[in-house]
């Protein structure tokens, strides 16, 4: 049985004050493996504190100091890869083909911020004067489950390369990852207080990096409801925010588009990360008279899909992360046929054999109707609507027919009929005939899909603060 009961500030772990726990549950089993000590406001406000000092000295390394202390992460957290792998399958339950990417993706976070600095200038001229960017501060990070090592150090990368100093609040059901990647942080061997974490409860170390003066932007990355109550509470002392939200990703498979290939595509793509994704295109789009068409071969991709073990190389949708998530999809798959869409695949309770976790069956309902709440709002499993549309006209319409504003996706034979589409589709990011991700180019959502970007050099802009000067 894991115990993880230190958390991380001014360069060591250290005991926290707070003294409740909070257990860490196997997806797989729904036995407990471990728990966490949870820090609380006093523990935090020891954290911004060693952040605050640490500022004062970080902000003046120079940007081959910052690329060189990029690289020490880099290679601290690469060494410890496939333990890295190992835990996230564990303790959260995503695929291993999942798990892989998404290290991959951790790791290079540090080597892409390099990159970006590489070109990047901290001053230019603007008009008559000359215009710094500085330093933003000490920079709260917040984040979710559904790729927790991943968020930290994309996020951690960026403050490095900006000099600002940091305090992350991770979420308590990733404890036993964190504690992994913090040993690789330590490893690395930054200057005292650059890289400090507390574990605990959103509504206590989250509330309180929201508040705290000392505290000069919020990073976060959750559902939109949080962040709202995050950008409310961060007005007050007037921090910056970075916010990545939800979404509800439309997939628009045109009428010129290769059925036989779009839509496995766009099936397996619904199920990425187990349907745990901001970016899942999880509203499928398709030309109304070829709908049938569309539901058969929908039906035979999904057969395709294997649901079970996440250790095993093979499964592409692993158990959800909690009971509470588990029953939150259940929900809304018995809502969906409620509100009168057709099942076209799976259905609530779990799939055969795979009763002791959090399994959820691979499931597609098909003539959803854009107002339907299924339609409408985040579900995050591996739960698929299939909307038919008219013209494509109605389907711009429909695809913008959402608060969200994440990702969309379209598939087309044809680049500049594909590519006139995505002209009029509110996303930051659209992906034509592929499922990819650019490191170095902006992400982030319209609308409530969030607010700012991240990676690259928009995502360094906003640790950054422009001071003109005038001689
Ligand atoms: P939340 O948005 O509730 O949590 C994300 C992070 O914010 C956690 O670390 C959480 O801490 C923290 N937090 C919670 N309340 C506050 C607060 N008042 N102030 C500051 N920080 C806070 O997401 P959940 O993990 O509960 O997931 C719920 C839903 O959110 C999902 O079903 C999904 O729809 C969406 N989601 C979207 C993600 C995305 O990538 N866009 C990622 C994860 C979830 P704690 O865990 O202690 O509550």
């Amino acid at each position: 049985m894991k115990r993880i009961d230190q958390m991380y500030v001014n360069g060591q772990f250290v005991t926290p004050h707070g003294t409740e726990t909070f257990d860490l549950i196997s997806p797989v089993t729904n036995e407990k493996t471990g728990e966490v000590v949870l820090g609380d406001e006093t523990d935090t406000r020891l954290a911004i504190a060693a952040a605050k000092e640490a500022f004062k000295t970080f902000r003046k390394t120079t940007v081959e100091e910052r690329m060189a202390y990029l690289q020490q992460l880099h290679d601290a957290v690469s060494k410890r890869e496939d333990e890295l792998v190992k835990v996230m399958v564990e303790e959260y339950g995503g695929t291993l083909q999942f798990c892989k990417a998404s290290v991959k993706n951790a790791m290079d976070s540090f080597t892409n911020m390099i990159q970006v600095l590489r070109n990047f200038e901290f001053e230019k001229p603007v008009g008559e004067s000359r215009v710094r960017l500085e330093s933003l501060g000490v920079v709260g990070i917040i984040t979710p489950w559904n790729a927790s090592n991943s968020f930290i150090c994309n996020k951690f990368a960026t403050a490095v390369a900006a000099g600002c100093t940091v305090v992350v609040k991770p979420s308590e059901m990733s404890a036993a990852q964190t504690q992994l990647l913090l040993e690789c942080f330590h490893e690395a061997g930054l200057p005292k207080g650059v890289f400090n974490l507390v574990n605990g409860l959103g509504a206590v170390v989250g509330a309180e990096l929201t508040s705290h003066p000392d505290i000069a932007k919020i990073s976060f990355t959750g559902s939109t409801i949080t962040g709202k109550s995050i950008a409310k509470g961060a007005v007050e002392t007037m921090k910056r925010v970075t916010l990545e939200l939800g979404g509800k990703s439309p997939n628009i498979i045109l009428d010129d588009a290769d059925l036989e290939k779009a839509i496995p595509m766009a099936v397996f793509g619904a199920y990425m990360n187990s349907g745990q994704a901001c970016i899942a295109p999880t509203r499928l789009l398709v030309p109304e008279n070829k709908l049938e068409a569309v539901n058969a071969l929908a039906k035979l991709a999904v057969q395709q899909v294997q649901v079970g073990d996440p250790m095993d190389a093979n499964t592409h949708v692993g158990p959800l992360v909690s009971v509470r998530q588990f029953e939150r999809v259940q929900d809304y798959i018995q809502l969906g046929q409620e509100e009168g869409a057709e099942l076209l695949a799976g259905g609530t309770g779990k799939p055969e054999g795979l009763e002791s976790g959090n399994f959820v069956k691979a499931t597609i309902f098909t003539n959803v109707r854009n107002h339907m709440r299924i339609a409408q709002e985040e579900i995050f499993g591996p739960v698929l609507s299939i909307i038919p549309y008219k013209t494509e006209e109605e389907a711009i319409a429909i695809a913008n027919d959402t608060s969200y504003g994440l990702a969309a996706y379209i598939s087309s034979a044809d680049s500049e009929h594909a590519n006139r589409v995505a002209a009029q589709i509110d996303a930051g990011r659209v992906m034509i005939n592929a499922f990819k991700h650019d490191p170095l180019a902006p992400f982030g959502g319209f609308k409530q899909s969030g607010i700012g970007r991240e990676y690259g050099v928009y995502g360094l802009e906003t640790y950054l603060e422009p001071k003109t000067i005038l001689e």
